[in-house]
């Protein structure tokens, strides 16, 4: 079989230097191996969405040099996949409606954010298990956690080890605005575009383990492989965000910022020889092994060294 990966921004806004990193290496590693790149556009977060931002990420990709071979798939397009699993799931027992709090279901429709609280949802309130029909889209559904680890080995991060029982509990699954949780949307997605490699960072390591119960859950297999690479960080150590200045990849364009500046950057982060290079040249000189294992921090020294013109 071919072995397939994804990109999968969420338009929520204009890509910045840290998603440029996680997909800039993501799409080297598969160029690399020879694996076959679908770009998944992840919208069902829909509040949260940005007018624009579909086009604007798949601009600024294309500007860095980065290429898919199919897509853009976009999640909301078509909920029928999806409403398909939940019809499994119900109808083994494997899922059941659950009235949350607006928090929750909001938790459910984003990717988890390092941060961000996530409650423990206590056994207590799972309901007698019994088949179901999955009648009601309107309200939230939970998905049954079992008991136990789930164990797997990340291609970066090592042996992992995670027990979504007591960390998460039973978790939503599908929302009451009618669309599956990120988690399940995910997973559907990863198995019916063949997608066997997952590379994204690592604030989404423990979603890994909930993502791989709904695999079995569901019967899908085989099940993919994990890359989780750590996130970029302000000198504060928080994850890449506004308040750390603007790091659009946009902005750095209008400013008249070549391609191969943003991705020499990306290379030093990779632990390569700072110097303006092409996703070519980026993609040859790829280790994982040499990617430093902590978190990459954006300096002011990394923002100068991207304005200057020239060596
Ligand atoms: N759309 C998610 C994000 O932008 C990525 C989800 C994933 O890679 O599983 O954070």
């Amino acid at each position: 079989m071919k072995q397939t990966t994804r990109l999968a921004p969420s338009p929520t806004g204009a890509l910045h230097l840290g998603n440029a990193r996680t997909f800039l290496v993501n799409w080297a590693l598969a160029r690399r191996n020879g694996w076959r790149i679908v770009l998944r556009i992840e919208d069902l977060d829909g509040p949260r969405n940005k007018p624009g931002a579909i086009e604007r990420t798949i601009d600024t990709l294309r500007w860095l040099g980065i290429d898919w071979d199919e897509g853009p798939a976009v999640q909301s397009h078509d909920l029928e996949p999806y409403r398909a699993a939940m019809r499994g799931l119900a109808g083994r027992a494997l899922a059941y409606p659950s009235e949350s709090t607006r928090s929750e279901v909001e938790a459910a429709a984003s990717a988890p954010q390092e941060g961000v609280h996530e409650t423990v949802f206590p056994s207590s309130l799972r309901p007698a298990l019994a088949p179901r029909d999955f009648d009601r889209q309107d309200t939230n559904w939970r998905f049954v956690v079992g008991l136990g680890p789930v164990v797997f080995d990340d291609h970066f991060a090592g042996p992992q080890r995670q027990e979504p029982s007591r960390t998460i509990g039973d978790f939503v699954i599908w929302t009451k605005r009618g669309q599956p949780s990120y988690q399940l949307a995910v997973v559907v997605d990863d198995h019916r575009q063949g997608v066997t490699q997952i590379v994204r960072g690592d604030d989404l390591l423990d979603s890994a383990g909930r993502q791989l119960l709904l695999y079995r859950a569901l019967g899908l297999g085989p099940e993919p492989a994990y890359t989780h690479l750590p996130l970029v960080r302000g000198s504060d150590g928080k994850r890449l965000a506004k308040r750390h200045g603007d790091t659009r990849l946009e902005t750095y364009r209008a400013l008249g910022v070549q391609p191969d500046r943003v991705i020499g950057l990306i290379g030093a982060w990779c632990g390569m020889r700072p110097e303006p290079m092409s996703a070519a040249a980026f993609m040859a000189r790829l280790d994982l092994s040499t990617i430093p294992r902590e978190a990459v921090v954006f300096t002011v020294e990394n923002d100068a060294w991207l304005r200057r013109r020239s060596d």
